[in-house]
């Protein structure tokens, strides 16, 4: 399938993917969603303007009400987008009135958060990074908490300080204590990064209704890739017992574009093999993982180049979406359009594939050097951190662009 918009070789955004997200053309101050494909952005209010698309989702600022439709909506609006953007159809083609109303360079634009998060959780779901995490934190010989391989562990984060890519992080105060000293209040000396990719769910849930690994995927809509931005020394020392609090809350970015199951479906794939086997309600027959190449790079401040420090890859999760999901809800925790729920930290068997500067690093043993001369144990004021994903097979590349994200100084 090719679309009339010419799509250059190795984008992010062919026809095959059509992410939706939020966008405020330059000179606007109106946000209205959208669909990427190329260097493009198409206004998807505008095509139901035009009667294009018979639908009523796309008036609003956010896609809440288009996740709300559920799975046959999507799958409709995606079968039409592609017939409309598609080089056989002339609707829009010929139609140079209606392309200078809806299609917006992509760099003419600014992105926004694509919806309204109400709530936001985060999982644990590498055990990588579990393993790592506990050899560091606690005691290698017993990294895993029993409960791990029985559930996949999360938080309830916060969703107030969720925010698009490109925005400036300031580096937080924090309560720490080093060992053998006082509590001290000050800035975080050690401003880390994770790799995670979320899921935004779908259809809303009553309250007491469980969502079964069954029904789940109809309950997810789509991905973006997650930096749980954390400060590893107000998380050593607040977080027992009750877990991650203040040292995750000052801010997570995500990427502006929702790349949906139905794009990601030629890379599904099998996730690693669960050992012991989930409880029934946690049991998932059939590949609920998907080949997608994640990695972080660091650009220095006034750096000529950025330096790559991890490649990972989506599949290295050990519990699924779909495990999640009906975990989440499996005590009838209800959930509604626009929740988002990341992975946990994605990283891979490989000391390359590790998804924070902790484990990177081994809690700042090991630096990573830089190719502007300067050392890294985590992250530095002025560092840009810039997190990319793609699925890539036979010629199609379903890309997710960039979540980025520059650390200004404590103030
Ligand atoms: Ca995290």
């Amino acid at each position: 399938m090719k679309s009339f918009i010419d799509v250059p070789a190795g984008s992010d955004f062919p026809i095959q993917n059509l992410p939706y997200g939020v966008f405020i053309p330059n000179g606007s101050d109106r946000a209205r969603p959208g669909t990427a494909i190329g260097d493009w952005v198409l206004d998807l209010n505008e095509m139901e303007k035009s009667g294009l698309l018979r639908t009523s989702f796309f008036s609003g600022s956010t896609l809440n009400p288009f996740m709300a439709a559920g799975r046959s909506a999507w799958t409709m609006v995606r079968k039409t987008l592609q017939h409309i953007l598609s080089a056989e159809c002339p609707d829009l083609r010929d139609d140079m009135d209606l392309r200078s109303l809806a299609l917006f360079p992509r760099d003419a634009v600014s992105m926004v958060l694509p919806a309204q998060i109400g709530d936001y959780t985060d999982f644990y779901s590498s055990r990588e990074h579990a393993t790592n995490v506990g050899s560091l934190f606690r005691d290698p010989d017993n990294a895993l908490l029993p409960n791990w391989l029985h559930l996949p562990v999360g938080y309830h984060g916060r969703a107030s300080s969720i925010v698009p890519s490109g925005t400036e992080i300031k580096r937080p105060f924090g309560q720490t204590k080093a060992d053998n000293a006082d509590p001290v209040y000050g800035s975080s000396r050690l401003l880390d990064f994770e790799l995670e990719v979320g899921f935004f769910t779908g259809p809303a849930t009553e309250l007491g209704e469980r969502i079964t690994v069954e029904n789940a995927a109809d309950h997810i809509f789509g991905f973006v890739l997650v930096n749980d931005w954390s400060a590893r020394d107000i998380q050593k020392w607040e977080y027992v017992p009750l877990g991650p609090f203040l040292g995750k809350n000052f801010a997570t970015s995500i990427s502006p574009w929702i790349v949906t199951l139905d794009a990601l479906e030629p890379f599904r794939c099998a996730g690693p093999a669960q050992d012991p086997k989930p409880l029934p309600y946690l049991e998932t027959k059939g590949d609920f993982s998907f080949d997608i190449d994640l990695q972080v790079a660091i650009r220095a401040d006034q750096a000529p180049q950025e330096d790559v420090v991890c490649r990972s890859n989506f599949k290295y999760l050990y519990w699924n979406i779909c495990q999640q999901l009906a975990h989440h809800t499996s005590g009838g925790c209800n959930i509604n359009p626009g929740d988002l729920m990341a992975s946990g930290t994605i990283s891979g068997p490989e000391k390359g594939s590790f998804g924070s500067m902790l484990e990177i690093t081994w809690r700042g043993t090991n630096p990573v050097k830089m190719s502007d001369g300067t050392e890294r144990k985590f992250i530095a004021d002025g560092d840009t951190v810039v997190m990319r994903g793609a699925a890539e097979k036979d010629g199609l590349r379903i890309g997710f662009g960039e979540v980025v994200g520059r650390i200004l100084p404590a103030s």
